[in-house]
């Protein structure tokens, strides 16, 4: 990845379960012309690139060899006999651009509406945000644990680029376990532990965390999604001698807009999501009246600064309804700040759904779910879930012929029927665990789903207001 930007290159990571339309829909939007996989993926990564129109000699292997790729040791070979290799290639901006303007990373995000789109990360951003969360990380953090993944931009910031610029060292797994997660944790002796809240729920859950000695621990850092207040008592019970401290973000922030202060990183904090972190402006608005608002008034979260992105690849209509002339960021998030200078995150007005931490987007499903015989109209969207966070549950219109009287059982199969039809077509982050069969999808007068009005009927059901 590194070798590739100081090249002047572009680099979009993408999940290795990823389906082959997955894939292919990545590499298209990414315009990809070069994919570095491994031989185990070939099988998705070979006709994903067929789609997206990348010829097989672009085809690059990372690990593993397979007849006709070439493999990254080979390229290394054919650096060592041009006698390139080993000599230090000036990055190079190009004539009349700044580093602001030159993207260095696409990743994957929804924003606040549609389908998941590219988005434009710029060199400045990354270098910006390296700087601002390294004020806030402590100086004896010098072992970072990589669980989470590279394709996000959580992973990509603080498992790469911070560590490279703090000279940290980082331990990354092939693939995530519980074992190899822990053995790693105490075989290393790592202090501070980068988490997303799932993990943290199988660090209190797991039987297998007994036959580890954590007693090394210092501090578990949290981001991506919400964590339960009960959670962090646990936590802290399970744990006692633990700091602990949280990020909150987006990919079109290039991570943090907030973090907690190291004098900050305790239990008593930890439900919130920190304080802003140096050189960027928050302000909090009324989502419908656009009105400023004061202390420990909750509305719609808006950030400026050097991490916020460039925009959405080729995707001018999106840009401007994120990222407004002023250069804020409409994060789509619902939050208050207090008078400690605390932003808590209550609500999120987006469309997006977040599993595990990833984002889900309800559009991707909807298109995908039209495209079933029984289906007339749907509305996807999520319902809490203790260990993942959300699932994304889908509220179908069936087709007449499909409509006449059901019983029970029948309405049972045909939910059955379209949640197997999302599993064989989507990874399995995106499957939707529910199925609601109901006569019309709430919607407004210019056809937009009404996600808020589908959010009450769930919470309803709840008898939560
Ligand atoms: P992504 O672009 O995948 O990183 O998703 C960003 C979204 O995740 C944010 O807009 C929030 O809705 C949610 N999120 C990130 N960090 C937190 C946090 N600490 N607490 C609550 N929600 C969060």
């Amino acid at each position: 990845m590194l070798g590739t930007i100081r090249v002047g290159g572009v680099i979009s990571g993408a999940s290795p379960a990823y389906n082959i339309e997955e894939m292919s829909y990545a590499l298209k939007t990414a315009q990809a012309k070069i994919l570095m996989t491994t031989a185990a993926s070939l099988s998705v990564a070979v006709p994903a690139a067929q789609n997206a129109g990348i010829p097989r000699k672009h085809i690059f292997l990372l690990e593993g060899d397979a007849p006709g790729y070439t493999t990254i040791k080979d390229l290394l070979k054919i650096g060592d006999k041009s006698g390139i290799r080993g000599q230090v290639l000036p990055f190079q901006i190009p004539p009349g651009k700044t580093n602001k303007d030159v993207c260095g990373f696409l990743t994957f995000s929804s924003g606040t509406t549609g389908l998941p789109k590219a988005v434009m990360i710029s060199h400045q951003n990354v270098m910006a945000q390296c700087l601002q969360v390294q004020q806030v990380t402590s100086p004896d953090h010098k072992k970072v644990l990589a669980v989470l993944p590279l394709f996000h931009i959580t992973g990509l910031v603080h498992q790469m680029h911070l560590p490279v610029l703090r000279n940290a060292e980082v331990y990354m797994l092939p693939s995530f376990s519980m074992e190899s997660m822990l053995s790693t944790v105490v075989e290393y002796q790592i202090s501070e532990m980068l988490l997303v809240p799932p993990i943290l729920i199988r660090l209190l859950r797991d039987p297998i965390v007994a036959h580890y000695n954590l007693s090394h621990v210092q501090k578990f850092s949290s981001g991506a999604a919400p964590l339960s207040s009960e959670i962090l008592q646990e936590l802290e019970r399970r744990f006692p001698s633990t700091g602990f401290k949280q990020g909150y973000g987006m990919t079109e922030s290039c991570s943090c807009i907030t973090a907690h202060p190291l004098d900050k990183c305790t239990y008593n904090y930890g439900h919130r999501g920190g304080t802003i972190v140096a050189n960027t402006e928050v302000k909090i608005i009324d989502p419908d009246t656009g009105r400023e608002l004061g202390y420990d008034e909750p509305g719609e979260i808006l950030a400026r600064g050097p991490q916020v992105v460039m925009g959405y690849l080729d995707n001018e209509k999106a840009t401007r309804e994120t990222f407004d002339e002023d250069g804020w960021l409409h994060t789509g998030d619902v939050g208050y700040m207090d008078r400690e200078g605390f932003i808590t995150i209550t609500d999120r007005i987006k469309e997006m759904i977040k599993v595990k931490g990833i984002a889900v987007a309800p559009a991707e499903l909807e298109d995908l779910l039209l495209g079933h015989p029984m289906v007339e109209d749907v509305a996807v969207s999520g319902i809490s879930d203790d260990y993942t966070g959300e699932r994304p549950k889908a509220y179908v219109v069936l087709k007449p012929s499909f409509r006449l009287e059901k019983d029970a059982c029948t309405l049972v199969k045909l939910a059955r029927e379209l949640i197997d039809y999302v599993q064989e077509n989507k990874v399995r982050h995106k499957w939707i665990v529910e199925v609601e069969i109901i006569d019309e999808i709430p919607k407004s007068a210019s056809g937009k789903i009404l996600r808020r009005v589908l959010r009450k009927f769930e919470y309803g059901k709840n008898g939560e207001d």
